[in-house]
């Protein structure tokens, strides 16, 4: 097993299927444009190997699928069919719910049993201002359809200051009411926001923030989490959970264990650093040839992760998968 000095080791794997999205949110992909998706993108075949590898390599245990959105993948029907079968404890999907129900038969044949759902507001004109794509109502109606089949649903948000820092208490309303978790997502430097402090600063909503914001109406009590959770996580009593991603105000990356995969090949092992290294060559090796290469790159990549807090990096999350 690859450890380092701190202990961490790479557990969850984040493989971005796709860097093509039907949205184009203004902190993710700042030139509005939808739907581009790289030229030299893996196969279905080349990313499950990889996965088959890296559960070999590196002792992953658990696969988000993430992107871009990855339910605009021609790929993703074989991706899950054949990742499905590995044995990992847990296989998980974060969307953007705008194919959601349309998708939801193929997800929930490939075992898929817990879904994050992004979401910013549950206004339709702020929606269509943040997303720059998609329609609010069928996000909402492929979330009610997934939670009816019983797929748990966590909802991400990211709240921004001048654009759906009002939509902070009906979103947790709307999440409490019908049980799925909310997680706040500090918005984080990434891609254009890491060179642009003045616009980070300007729209950044911080932990202590949300918290002070949802106090007014509610008591909440902090809940446990495990020893390498992203979020800190809350309870309101008789009502439900929420979590805060809080990596500006509460740094998690002395417990980090997330490897990713993009799309084109490229192993990340620290979205604060610009470093990555190129495996897409090595998944049409067989076995014997690709371990031991794969080994010396992950240990390089683990060595990426920074000590102690995120400091921002130039990929742009639609690229690495978030
Ligand atoms: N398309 C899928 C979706 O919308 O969930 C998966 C990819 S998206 C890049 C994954 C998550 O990253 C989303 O919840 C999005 O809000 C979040 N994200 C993107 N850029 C971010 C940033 N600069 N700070 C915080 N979260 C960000």
């Amino acid at each position: 097993m690859i450890v380092d000095r701190q202990g961490r080791q790479f557990r969850n794997l984040r493989i971005s299927l796709t860097s093509a999205c039907n949205y184009a949110c203004t902190y993710c992909v700042p030139n509005g444009k939808r739907l581009v998706a790289a030229q030299d993108e893996l196969s279905a075949e080349a990313m499950a190997r990889g996965v088959a590898y890296l559960i070999e390599a590196a002792g992953i245990e658990r696969l988000r699928i993430t992107g871009g959105e990855p339910l605009v993948s021609p790929k993703l029907e074989s991706f899950m069919g054949q990742v499905g079968k590995m044995g990992l404890a847990d296989i998980s999907l974060t969307t953007n719910g705008q194919l959601l129900a349309r998708k939801l038969p193929l997800l929930i044949d490939a075992g898929i049993r817990r879904l994050n759902v992004s979401l910013d507001t549950l206004d339709p004109v702020a929606f269509r201002a943040i997303a720059r794509g998609g329609d609010l109502l069928t996000v909402l109606d492929g979330m009610t359809q997934a939670s009816a089949a019983g797929i748990k649903i966590k909802v991400n948000m990211v709240p921004l200051r001048g654009a759906n820092l009002d939509q902070v208490m009906p979103m947790l309303d709307y999440c409490l009411e019908r049980g799925y978790e909310l997680r706040f997502i500090e918005l984080m430097r990434m891609g254009h926001l890491a060179s642009d402090s003045n616009g980070f600063l300007q729209q950044f909503v911080s932990l202590q923030q949300l918290l002070a914001l949802i106090g007014e109406q509610y008591e909440y009590l902090q809940a446990d989490a495990p020893v390498d959770a992203t979020a800190v996580r809350y309870q309101i009593p008789d009502k439900g959970f929420f979590g805060v991603i809080a990596n500006e105000s509460v740094p998690f990356c002395r417990t980090c264990s997330r490897l990713r995969l993009s799309s084109t090949g490229w192993l990340h092992g620290c979205l604060s650093s610009s470093n990555r290294h190129y495996v897409g060559d090595l998944l049409d090796k067989p076995r014997h040839e690709a371990l031991p290469a794969l080994q010396r790159l992950l240990v390089r990549a683990l060595g990426d992760k920074q000590d102690v807090a995120f400091s921002g990096g130039a990929t742009v999350m639609k690229i690495i998968g978030g």
